[in-house]
């Protein structure tokens, strides 16, 4: 075979595989497995040993046990019910093979009269008699059985033994690819080949071997060809050569000097990269990156007044609408008058939405604040500069690189998310995008303070909230998702109202799940006014909004969130100069380990930080719903037990970029790892 194709086999469709047909093949494909590369990664749980043969005489009843014996009789009922009975023995006793179901021709074929076969299967004891049923280890070839046999978790439809036959006919036919890596890279994983450590894999004594060469190998080969493809995406976009944005910077200190309050270090170095990128001549990809509350949006509204300065338009996107009229109103508030911004919303009508479209297609205005909505096809700009997105970190990567396609080779790209993620996470997720990171917050902050409370001793929350009401404060109580279903979320959440709101009458108000949006805006928005003190919900769906006077948040059960969601939510609150509080309600005692990732939160107001502890305890895949749809990030590789992998590969990936080096020895690993068709048009 073509050295160059020889991967090929492995993308290419399971109806290659012999024994498998159209119905095995839909059974995995409706479990994501489309191609033989992907069945490489569904592992062993655990083998059934049946290497080991022995006698009739030393049988053990209810064990899977190996023995060779010689048929001697059929023994093939007429009536249907009964099983077909084969009499078998060895030389020191009887067993019977016990057929349900099954076809005297077939019986036959398999245990003739008269010759030595190896059976297989568990041995139990009827009448007397040694029996083994329905086996289905059974051959002439005594090496076919005498092994260990893999467990597969499987998949209904698929015998575990048809199973074992696929996956043995594909470690046999693995291709011997070309090496990728470099030598140095090799010797730290004592010099394996992709296909030895693939067979490794795969091999029964090895199951659970994580600390190997060959199970490090597959997995940093994962790492590295994920953070290549982010690579090639940065690269390819650098590529792009824009108009250079041309703007006086006394400009924008004039407004920020206008402020109440003075930029941060963080903030101002951050504004000077994106300022730096925008000024260039090629397009800026960036994710900018802080903690809630650090003081992102006046930063992203600066560049954005940069850019209308420099004779373009910036188009500012939120997930929801009350968090774009926040954003909206922050601006009219300290722009000038001759920028001319606007905010399109659901509510807008039709002839004014017009008029914003017209006015969009002639520059007449400069900035459009609203949701997705100011994506739509009609809407067509003059002169698009900067597309700035806010609160998406649920956004992909394929995502994301539409939108990066989206403005126009002249349109530069701004992502914003208060998703704090561990350093080994960020090049995995972020790795697509520069980044700026704020890290520090605004120095006028009060720390919140944060305790915990048992949910019997709520009698002296009601109290502590009486005070606070009593200085006009306002309260966010948080009812988290109790069951899978929605249902009993939303009851749980709606007996808490019923309960708040005989205690405080005309006080409380409550969202879930199922109010409706403009209902949810209109009681936001009374929120926000001070028109209402205490909002009861279930897990709070709006980010990124300021509540300035809330200053209180009540958490209950508050184990049934990881500690990065937990400090996500108590960053609604102290985000104003009042002291702020948050306490976390617990059902009953909790735990040690509970008990040592409430005080990390009780210790630590540093996102980053959290986040890093949160992985360390629970693993990387639940962090603030990565874990999307169930699909793991990495099939192998662990950001917690390889983090080393991900920082030799971060490492790998930054002196290929200084180099500039060719990646063309890469291009099989990426082709086989990135099948999501990323990198399709790229390479
Ligand atoms: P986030 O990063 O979560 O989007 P925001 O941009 O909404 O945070 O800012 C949160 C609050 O902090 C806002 O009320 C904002 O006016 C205020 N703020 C921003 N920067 C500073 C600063 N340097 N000093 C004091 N307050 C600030
Ligand atoms: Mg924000």
């Amino acid at each position: 075979m073509d050295n160059n194709n020889t991967y090929k086999y492995l993308l290419s469709d399971l109806k290659n595989l012999k024994g498998v047909g159209l119905k095995t093949s839909n059974i995995l494909k409706k479990k994501r497995i489309s191609n033989i590369f992907d069945l490489l990664w569904k592992l062993p749980k655990s083998y059934t040993d049946r290497s080991i043969s022995t006698k009739v005489k030393d049988l053990k009843i209810g064990e899977v046990q190996t023995l060779s014996i010689i048929p001697y009789k059929y023994n093939f009922p007429r009536i249907r019910k009964l099983p077909n009975k084969v009499y078998c023995r060895d030389n020191t006793g009887e067993l019977e093979c016990i057929f349900f179901n099954s076809y005297e021709g077939y019986v036959k074929k398999i245990l003739p009269l008269n010759k030595k076969i190896t059976v297989s299967g568990k041995v139990s004891y009827f009448k007397n008699k040694y029996q083994i049923t329905n086996p289905k280890y059974i051959s002439e070839d005594a090496t076919l059985i005498k092994n260990k046999h893999n467990k597969y978790s499987l998949t209904e439809g698929i015998s575990e033994k048809v199973y074992n036959n696929i996956i043995k006919q594909i470690l046999s036919n693995i291709p011997k690819l070309k090496e990728w890596h470099s030598s140095k890279i090799l010797e730290r994983f004592g010099n394996i080949s992709w296909n030895e450590a693939i067979i490794n894999l795969h091999k029964p004594e090895n199951i659970g071997k994580y600390k190997t060469n060959f199970y490090e190998r597959l997995a940093y080969d994962e790492i590295l060809a994920s953070f290549l493809v982010h690579s090639e995406i940065r690269k390819k976009i650098k590529k792009i050569k824009k108009l250079k944005k041309i703007f006086n910077l006394k400009n924008q200190n004039k407004i920020l000097s206008k402020l109440d309050f003075k930029l941060t270090n963080d903030q101002n170095k951050t504004l000077k990269e994106i300022n730096y990128d925008l000024m260039s001549n090629q397009k800026m990809f960036r994710l900018l990156q802080g903690d809630v509350g650090s003081g992102k949006t006046i930063v992203s509204l600066m560049a954005a007044y940069n850019v209308v300065k420099a004779g373009f338009q910036v188009a500012i996107m939120a997930p929801t609408e009350i968090l774009s009229r926040q954003h909206f109103f922050l601006a009219k508030k300290i722009f000038d008058k001759d920028i001319k911004i606007e905010i399109l919303s659901s509510k807008s009508e039709l002839k004014k939405r017009n008029k914003i479209v017209k006015k969009l297609s002639s520059n007449e205005i400069h900035i459009i604040f609203g949701t997705h909505a100011i994506f739509q096809k009609k809407i067509k700009f003059k002169k698009l500069g900067l597309i700035i997105i806010d609160e998406q970190h649920k956004f992909g990567v394929n995502q994301r690189k539409k939108l990066s396609d989206k403005g126009g080779d002249n349109c530069d790209v701004l992502l914003m998310s208060a998703t704090p993620i561990p350093r080994t996470l960020t090049m995995t997720i972020y790795g697509d995008m520069d980044l700026s990171i704020i890290r520090e917050k605004p120095k006028s902050r009060q720390e919140i303070i944060t305790y915990s409370k048992l949910d019997s001793k709520i009698d002296e929350v009601i109290k502590f909230i009486k005070k606070e009401l009593n200085d006009d404060n306002q309260i966010f109580w948080v009812c988290p998702l109790i069951d899978e279903s929605k249902k009993i979320d939303h009851e749980s959440a709606n007996k808490k109202y019923q309960f708040l709101d005989k205690i405080f009458p005309n006080k409380v108000s409550i969202l879930h799940g199922k109010t409706e949006v403009l209902e949810k805006e209109k009681i936001l928005n009374k929120f926000l006014k001070n028109e209402i003190k205490i909002l009861v919900s279930t897990t709070i769906i709006e980010v990124g909004i300021d509540f300035p006077n809330a200053n209180v948040i009540v958490i209950e059960n508050a184990n049934k969130f990881g500690l990065s969601q937990l400090h996500q939510l108590r960053g609604r609150v102290g985000r104003g100069k009042k002291q702020s509080t948050c306490i976390l309600m617990f059902k009953s005692t909790l735990s040690d380990n509970a008990k040592k990732r409430i005080n990390i939160l009780k210790n630590s107001t540093d996102g980053f930080e959290i986040s890093e502890e949160d992985m360390k305890l629970r693993g990387f895949g639940d962090i603030l719903g990565f874990k999307q749809s169930g699909n793991k990030i990495f099939k192998l590789a662990d950001p917690i037990h390889n983090s080393d992998l991900f920082i030799l590969a971060e490492k790998e990936i930054k002196k290929l970029e200084k180099a500039n080096q060719d990646i063309d020895k890469y291009k099989t690993l990426m082709k086989l790892y990135d099948q999501a068709d990323v990198i399709n048009d790229i390479v």
